[in-house]
């Protein structure tokens, strides 16, 4: 049994055979909930001081047919907002700095696996409006180094029952990622990742270029410069509908009575004796006993206010949209020797990834020249983009380590933990990472999954280097 495997067992639970059971009386909530709560108490959850938020229970029941039918017949009035929008209050019990989707499912795990509710995330903007709201939805666990498998297979697993566990549809669709292989070194390197995916326990195949080009008929393999020699394929990988995300774990959190507070920028960090007490935000200063900061590309702010410094780069990563066109692409194709990705979404717009620039910044736009450079590279496999109109583009601020894994780990201001490093690829690790980040946080010691992501591998050189295994590493 690979780690993936094990990981899943210890903390994820058998999510597949539960998901069988579940599926056999799908719509009746109460299997749902029935599910849900076996996987909890199987992930070695109930063994905290706390029993699981039962509150979140009660939030689950708001969506269904019968309230869809219900609202109909009296117009839509009954309809509650989804997340409340208190005042916050003086003291929490646990602050978290950042409302994109790792703060928000950080929130989500405390009160479900640990039972603690006395939370608030604290938003500078409004949730989900940083990297959560910007990406290009990938969702995929082929990594090549044991830890970053079992962490991103956790993840794709609890993505596999989100919807049903949020009640509140988050679109996934896993209707499968390749990575074209289109040298001779990359061929054997998704050999490699094949292997060691056999390993983790996570399913993976390498697949010829005829079974690349029945899967994506588009596709041009002959190619130009770089013909397709292959594919690694992850069936279960997919997309989800990012805002979706963010907006599921708020309204669960919302229900368990923690606050998520927007337009609540953290200036400031304030410790006593070593120990952090509370922070400063733009709507005056919050006690708290614990603090955990989540906030992806400006982690490095939120380190220097706390006095400490970061391994972390921030850089823009940008993605476009082309007009909407009819079903053309059913699968997420990676091209990484030309560099860019592509998907089609429910709505028809072909969604295409590109680079990072190639200098540290804050800005949310990126560099012109690397939309061209994108839709330039990916004509050569895919000639048909060379007809369609883009119709968006956009950037966020991306938080990059020198090893291109995420850090999970206590700081050296005790109390205080810090989530970020998860670069251009953390919108698919959201529910691993919460679920990690919410057991360090509640326990004060790294579970198994966080253990080998501690800020203290840059010191020991224990580096768990993806940077070479996933050439884009959306
Ligand atoms: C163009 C693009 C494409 C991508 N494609 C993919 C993909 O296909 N697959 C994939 O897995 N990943 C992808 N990613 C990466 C992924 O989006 C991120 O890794 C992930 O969303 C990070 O989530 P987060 O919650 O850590 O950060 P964010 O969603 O950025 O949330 C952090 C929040 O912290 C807030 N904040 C910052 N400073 C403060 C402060 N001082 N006070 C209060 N709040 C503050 C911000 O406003 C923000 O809302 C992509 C990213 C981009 C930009």
């Amino acid at each position: 049994m690979g780690p993936a495997e094990e990981g899943r067992q210890k903390a994820g639970g058998n999510v597949a055979n539960f998901r069988s059971s579940a599926a056999s009386s799908l719509g009746k909530r109460g299997a749902a909930l029935h599910v849900s709560s076996v996987i909890v108490i199987l992930s070695g959850a109930a063994r905290v001081s706390r029993p699981p938020c039962r509150s979140v229970v009660e939030a689950m029941k708001r969506y269904s047919a019968l309230a869809i039918a219900r609202e109909a017949a009296r117009y839509h009035r009954g309809w509650e907002r989804a997340w409340a929008s208190p005042e916050p209050k003086g003291d929490y019990e646990i602050v978290i700095v950042g409302a994109g989707g790792h703060g928000l499912a950080t929130a989500y795990y405390l009160g479900r696996n640990f039972g603690i509710t006395d939370v608030a995330v604290l938003e500078k903007g409004w949730l989900g409006g940083g990297n959560t709201g910007r990406n290009t939805t990938i969702i995929r666990s082929n990594y090549l180094q044991d830890p970053s498998a079992a962490i991103y297979e956790k993840a794709r697993a609890l993505y596999e029952t989100m919807s049903r566990d949020l009640n509140f549809n988050v679109m996934f669709s896993p209707r499968g990622v390749m990575m074209l292989a289109q040298t001779e070194h990359e061929r054997r390197g998704y050999l490699r990742t094949v292997h060691a995916n056999a390993l983790q326990g996570v399913k993976t195949e390498f697949i010829t270029p005829e079974r690349v080009k029945e899967l994506v008929p588009i596709i041009r393999i002959e190619g130009p410069r770089y013909p397709v020699l292959g594919a690694l394929w992850q069936p279960r990988g997919g997309t989800a509908r990012h805002d979706a995300v963010a907006w599921g774990y708020a309204r669960a959190c919302s229900a368990m009575g923690m606050h998520i507070i927007q337009n609540c920028e953290v200036t400031g960090i304030v410790s006593e004796g070593g120990r952090v007490s509370g922070v400063e935000t733009v709507r005056g200063r919050i006690g708290c006993r614990k603090l955990a900061i989540v906030v992806a590309g400006h982690s490095g702010r939120l380190a220097e206010m706390a006095g400490f410094r970061l391994p972390i780069e921030s850089v823009a990563l940008q993605a476009l949209v082309s007009e909407p066109v009819r079903p053309v692409l059913d699968v997420v194709v990676m091209a990484n020797t030309v560099h860019g990705y592509i998907s089609q979404s429910d709505k028809g717009e072909l969604v295409i990834g590109g680079g990072t620039d190639g200098f540290n910044n804050y800005t949310q736009r990126g560099s012109f020249h690397h939309v061209e450079e994108t839709v330039r590279a990916l004509v050569e496999t895919f000639p048909i983009i060379s007809r369609l109109r883009m119709m968006r583009q956009w950037g966020g601020i991306v938080d990059m380590t020198g090893d291109r894994s995420p850090i999970i780990s206590k700081t050296p201001l005790e109390g205080c933990f810090i989530n970020c490093g998860w670069g251009t690829g953390g919108f698919k690790a959201i529910p691993g990472s919460g679920w990690a980040m919410a057991e360090l946080v509640a326990r004060g010691t790294p579970g198994p999954l966080a253990a080998p992501f501690g800020l203290e591998r840059f010191r020991e050189g224990r580096f768990i280097d993806e940077s070479v295994a996933a050439g884009v590493a959306h």
